[in-house]
């Protein structure tokens, strides 16, 4: 072993650490495998000499206590530990890819290389996020090994998450919340999908997790109290039939119950399913597993009454990523429901350590679990390839993808598909072929006949029956829950969408074509306004799908045509047509207010300056108000003219005198002095002009407000602000667009 870089006290670990290693791995041991550890081993410690933990640990214990996670854990063999010990050999050190491969050969390589690769960094930005999200997964779909490794090093990181920065430990407990523990759930690692969420509480909501922590350790000796009582009658019978088994004991995860507490809104004691009894059958046979739970299941059942509803039997029909237990809730004598699992040694070594523990078992249906988690795997890859939804989607897709569980059907040829729970008919159809799906008119299972809608279950036989004549609708959609047949069936309906909507533009052009009217963009314009449609697209469809009647087209026509002989429309927001036709008829291209000129033009005056006659003006057509007439002073009119400089016109008042009267706001602020309200309004009525509103406040000495009056023109608006001003204690005296802007 290489002393150099490690005190003796570390060396006496680490030689501690190399001999348990090896001695948990014992049973999967081949010749030659020892020594390639122990290489492995002194490589890893010689590459990470310099390094320490930020706990302050010479770094090699990471990769070592990884190593260990991959075999106590997860029962993982030879090539992952190789490649756990030098995961973060080629990141951290000088080492490269090259000299692993090299020295541990070309497998071992590949692993490290994609855990090399597998950065996720979540950032503020969903999109960036879900980017680096498809690029890990892209790294993990080429072997499992690499996800397996990467969990286990992402549950050492979390263990020892203490001595990291407050900040850190935040961001690393966010990203194993999201992608890891959702990924070890698929990959049946419970426990490990457990002790991640619990840490990730434990740093993410520090006193949560300390009040469960606490609580359940109050309780337990209670908890132990009443299991004892309630396992006694059981291990007796159980005794008595020749049974060889252990009964444990198994709380809810931390992270479970403080969910429960949450979403339902109780306390702690209120959990009624805090934990569960677990007994575990030793020495059966693999034939006579399935009869030996069963006779379990019928003796705790002659003590306590079976609740039937929650009786799961997972035996008969495996759960997709290899679960196997039969689960039942009785009745204790204390009057509390208790959850009892039964299951043989086998299974709960692979309810224990997921993925890995299947290689050696195979599963009832014929079916390995390492086959489904290839299926699943390859099902990941192809997600990936499919490149027409956005990294968002996908994401959204993926992580529900997560907690699904799967089937397992069979084509007729004896091809298995994977397909999500609650998939139907059409589902498999889609998956089969998008042709297939496309002209799916039902199905035939185990030689009946089922509709579409028919939900599939574990291991049928599914034969399509398609017609030409069918087509996909929309009610399709409810009956499917895969993405694939959901985005297929979409399509479909779009090109058929683009089909009717193809005859609509020919029915259109040959109705305008007979009405003598320009096929072209104004008259679909106008079209879609008439017809209120938001999109051409919508026009054309509805045309050809005749939700417009044909023959409207020819009201449509005759509609414009009254329209056009308005000669300007009140709608359009084109100030050069309305130029235009000021120049025809004035000789000048200025809107003169006051005075139509013979021109049929609305107008209206903004509400934001209130022009009066006497202000500088200008027109702004609008899009749906006509023209608008503000004051060149406006607090707008800068803002128009420069974002909208196409539809300004150019206006005056007419010249004559105007009997219309105009709305004016004047503001006000003044010293407070008593009768000073009396005397404005005196001045205004000796001048015979209207006042509509005064709202007037006093504080601190000082009064402000406004006032509303109505006058014909700017000269007799102007006078009277004389008068007012010459008022005593009348401190300023404006209207009110000079204050502030407002919407146009
Ligand atoms: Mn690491």
């Amino acid at each position: 072993m290489i002393s150099t870089g490690y005190s003796e006290e570390e060396i006496k670990t680490l030689v501690k650490m190399y001999r348990t290693l090896l001695r948990k791995m014992r049973p999967v041991l081949k010749e030659g495998d020892a020594k390639i550890i122990r290489k492995a081993f002194n490589f890893a410690l010689e590459a990470h000499k310099n390094d320490r933990r930020k706990s302050g640990e010479p770094y090699v214990y990471h990769p070592i206590s990884v190593a260990m996670i991959c075999v106590e854990e997860m029962g993982l063999g030879t090539t992952s530990v190789l490649a756990a010990l030098l995961h973060d050999v080629v990141e951290d050190t000088h080492y490269t890819i090259e000299d692993i491969r090299e020295h541990f050969g070309e497998k071992v390589a590949r692993i490290v290389d994609g855990l090399t690769k597998i950065k996720v960094t979540m950032s503020k930005t969903p999109t960036i996020q879900a980017e680096n999200f498809r690029k890990v997964l892209l790294t993990i779909a080429e072997d499992a090994r690499v996800i397996l490794i990467k969990i286990a090093d992402r549950l050492h990181n979390m263990r020892t998450l203490d001595s990291m920065p407050k900040d850190k430990q935040l961001k690393i407990a966010a990203e194993t919340e999201y992608l890891y523990a959702p990924l070890a759930h698929r990959l049946g690692l419970y426990s490990i999908k457990s002790e991640l969420e619990d840490l990730y509480l434990k740093y993410a909501d520090p006193s949560a997790y300390e009040e469960v922590v606490s609580k359940l350790k109050n309780s337990e000796e209670a908890r132990k109290r009443f299991i004892r009582m309630f396992s006694r009658p059981i291990e007796e019978a159980l005794q008595k039939e020749g049974f060889k088994f252990i009964i444990k004991s198994r709380t809810k995860s931390i992270r479970s119950i403080y969910n429960k507490m949450k979403r339902q809104n109780i306390s702690f004691e209120e959990v009624y399913d805090l934990f569960a009894i677990r007994i575990i059958l030793q020495d059966i046979p693999y034939e006579q597993e399935k009869k030996a739970c069963w006779t379990v299941y019928s003796i705790v059942t002659d003590f306590y009454t079976p609740n039937t509803e929650r009786t799961r039997d997972w035996i008969t029909i495996p759960k997709a990523n290899g679960y196997e237990s039969l689960h039942t809730t009785v009745m204790s004598k204390s009057g509390k429901w208790v959850e009892v699992q039964i299951r043989t040694e086998r299974m709960d070594d692979i309810a224990e350590k997921g993925y890995a523990a299947h290689w050696k078992y195979k599963d009832k249906s014929g079916i390995t679990t390492e086959q489904g988690i290839e299926l699943w795997l390859n099902h990941v890859r192809e997600m990936l390839e499919k490149n027409d939804t956005s990294a968002m989607e996908f994401m959204d897709d993926f992580r529900s993808n997560l907690f699904q569980d799967e089937i397992f059907v069979f084509t007729p040829k004896g091809e298995m598909k994977m397909l999500p729970v609650n998939a139907s008919v059409l589902d498999f159809a889609f998956l089969v072929h998008s042709e297939i799906g496309a002209k799916c008119i039902g199905a035939k299972i185990n030689n009946k006949l089922v509709p579409i809608t028919h939900k599939l279950q574990n291991g049928d036989q599914v034969e399509i029956l398609t017609s030409a004549k069918a087509r996909p609708n929309e009610s399709w959609l409810k009956y499917v829950v895969t993405s694939r047949a959901r985005s297929k069936i979409k399509d479909l309906i779009k090109e058929d969408k683009k089909q009717i909507a193809n005859y609509g533009k020919e029915i259109v052009a040959r109705k305008l074509a007979q009405l003598k009217v320009p096929f072209g963009e104004k008259t679909i314009q106008q079209m879609m306004e008439y017809f209120n449609q938001k999109t051409e697209f919508d026009l054309f469809y509805s045309i050809g799908s005749e939700m417009i009647p044909h023959n409207e087209i020819k009201a449509f026509y005759d509609a414009t045509q009254r329209l056009e002989s308005t000669r300007i429309t009140k709608r359009t927001d084109d100030a050069s047509l309305i130029k235009k036709e000021i120049k025809a008829l004035t000789g000048n291209d200025e809107l003169i207010i006051g005075d139509t000129n013979g021109l049929d033009l609305e107008y209206s005056f903004a509400q934001c300056c209130r022009p009066i006659p006497g202000d500088e003006i200008f027109g702004f057509a609008t899009s749906t108000n006509g023209i608008k007439i503000h004051r060149v002073s406006c607090p707008n009119a800068t803002k128009l003219m420069a974002n909208y400089s196409y539809r300004i016109l150019k206006a005056k008042w007419a010249s004559q005198k105007f009997i219309q009267e105009f709305d004016v706001l004047l503001h006000v602020e003044g010293t407070d002095r008593i009768g000073v309200i009396n005397e404005i309004t005196q001045v205004i009525a000796n001048k015979k002009v209207n006042i509509l509103t005064i709202d007037m406040k006093a504080h601190d000495g000082i009064f402000s407000g406004s006032i509303g009056l109505s006058v014909h023109d700017r000269a007799e608006l102007d006078e009277l602000i004389r008068q007012l001003e010459n008022i005593k204690g009348i401190v300023n005296i404006a209207r009110e667009d000079e204050i502030t802007a407002q919407s146009t």
